[in-house]
């Protein structure tokens, strides 16, 4: 169930002070992957969440977000978006920038990357102020597609991220 899920992310997390910078509590997910039994559980925990039909493809913002998009994507029979930092995409892109918890960033996708109506589920290792999440969000409306929800492994509720993804779904394993 819901809370034995997020004690299994609570217990695959190491929590380390100070990184990047001085002040940012960087929640460290590699044991998460590291651990194959948690790892299925806490995707199928999302695909439970969303149902496996509600989305068409799985967009992973870069990097830990692709390990999650690659399983789900996988398990439904759903592609993959890889959103992706600036200046790694070959072809032409779209941009959308936005400030992170510790500095500013671009994200990126392919101009094609989509098909017209496209039902998109948004995954990443972490919600924060939401800023990666609305760059993602506003990518996949610009390339034609619709976002159906959002999955963390995390939320880190005091920054209330969520609120910039209202109205649509965002689903959380662990709320801190
Ligand atoms: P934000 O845009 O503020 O919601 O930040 C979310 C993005 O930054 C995600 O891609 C996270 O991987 C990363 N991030 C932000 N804050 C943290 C943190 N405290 N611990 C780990 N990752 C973080």
């Amino acid at each position: 169930d819901e809370k034995e899920v997020a004690e299994l992310v609570a217990g695959h997390v190491v929590d380390v002070p100070d990184f990047p910078h001085a002040g940012i509590l960087f929640k460290d997910v590699t044991p998460l992957f590291a651990d194959g039994q948690a790892f299925r559980q806490v995707v199928d925990a999302v695909i439970e969440h969303h149902g496996r039909s509600s989305f068409d493809v799985v967009a992973g913002v870069e990097a830990r977000g692709f390990l999650l998009a690659g399983a789900i994507a996988y398990a439904t029979g759903a592609g993959v978006l890889a959103v992706r930092k600036a200046g790694k995409l070959p072809r032409e892109v779209l941009a959308a920038s936005y400030a992170l918890e510790y500095g500013e960033a671009t994200l990126e996708v392919h101009r094609d990357a989509l098909e017209p109506g496209q039902r998109v589920l948004v995954v990443d290792d972490l919600l924060a102020t939401g800023g990666t999440a609305e760059a993602a969000l506003s990518l996949v409306e610009q390339a034609g597609g619709m976002v159906t929800g959002f999955s963390v492994l995390i939320e880190l509720a005091f920054l209330n991220g969520r609120d910039r993804l209202a109205p649509r779904d965002v689903h959380a394993l662990l709320t801190v």
